[in-house]
């Protein structure tokens, strides 16, 4: 074991003081696994969707999430098509000195088994969309569960992303505390690999003083560089406001900032695995995101 993590930190390319910070090793066992045929595309009300809430379920408590009511589970209800179907979220915190509460989010949710070429079904296993934002979280969640935070943080997983924010809605309509208290919404969605080197925080546009807390990130030196757009009415196709969970805090005109990369040729295709992902590049895109979390949490 010892001898893995040397070579995975070796092949990761990381200094003795990032593999203080994040797990290297236990975030790419969460993106591998949560990846995996068995759980069938996690697909929100499917067989795949429950397996998967069971491993989140028990990656919350090993790290020490707090649950609000004894459970991480919330369950929900949609209109998917013509059919209801019952989607779940997961979530739990991390108290901080203070009440108010900053809401990490990443849907765990793909687009499950679907009739592929020739009629045979196939699965999408969405290693980048986004088992990768779920990994970040969960690593992220086991540094603040060591370094204390001053915010209360809330960690939730949404399901039903991929069927128009169907659990960010839920969450929004029915918060664990009071919305006044949630002072913003970092969310990360397909965050693990990128040809050009680039990760892409959305959301300086609209909330321009969360500024200083991505200055704080970009200081530092890294391969991945970390850009800021997407986030104007003028990008057009190319405005992501809209494009994931973080869009229902925007429209209660909660501050969000949203990770993520550029669509690639993988991107809601069957060749979204996790042989596909670029772990260094993972690895640095979720240090970027807990860099910009620690300023925040310290400066709002
Ligand atoms: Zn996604």
């Amino acid at each position: 074991m010892k001898i893995l993590s040397v070579c995975l930190s070796l092949f990761l390319g990381l200094t003795a003081q990032a593999q203080s910070s994040i797990d290297s090793l236990q975030l790419i066992k969460d993106i591998r696994t949560l990846s995996l045929d068995k759980f069938e595309g996690r697909r929100a009300g499917s067989k795949g969707s429950r397996m998967a809430q069971f491993y989140l379920r028990d990656r919350f408590k090993e790290i020490g999430i707090q649950p609000y009511h004894n459970t991480f589970e919330y369950p929900f209800y949609f209109q998917d098509g013509d059919k209801q179907t019952m989607g779940t979220n997961l979530f739990g915190y991390i108290k901080g000195k203070s009440d108010s509460v900053i809401v990490v989010s990443a849907h765990y949710d793909h687009l499950g088994i679907k009739k592929g070429q020739a009629g045979k079904d196939s699965i999408y296993n969405g290693a980048d969309d986004n088992a990768s934002g779920v990994g970040g979280l969960l690593s992220i969640a086991t540094y603040f569960k060591k370094h204390p935070p001053e915010h209360t943080l809330l960690f939730v997983s949404f399901d039903g992303e991929e069927e128009g924010l169907q659990g960010a809605k839920a969450f929004v309509k029915q918060p664990p505390v009071s919305a006044s208290l949630i002072m913003l919404n970092i969310n990360m969605d397909m965050l693990s690999r990128n040809d050009k080197n680039e990760l892409y925080v959305c959301g300086l546009t609209p909330f321009p003083r969360l500024k200083s807390y991505v200055d704080a990130a970009t200081a530092g030196q890294s391969k991945v560089k970390l850009l800021s757009g997407h986030d104007r009415k003028e990008d057009g196709a190319q405005n992501w406001i809209n494009q994931s969970d973080h869009y229902e805090f925007y429209k209660l005109k909660i501050p969000f900032l949203y990770f993520g990369v550029e669509d690639h040729p993988d991107y809601h295709q069957l060749s979204d695995e996790f042989e596909h992902i670029q772990p260094s590049f993972y690895y640095q895109a979720v240090q970027h995101v807990l860099k910009v979390l620690q300023a925040a949490d310290k400066g709002i």
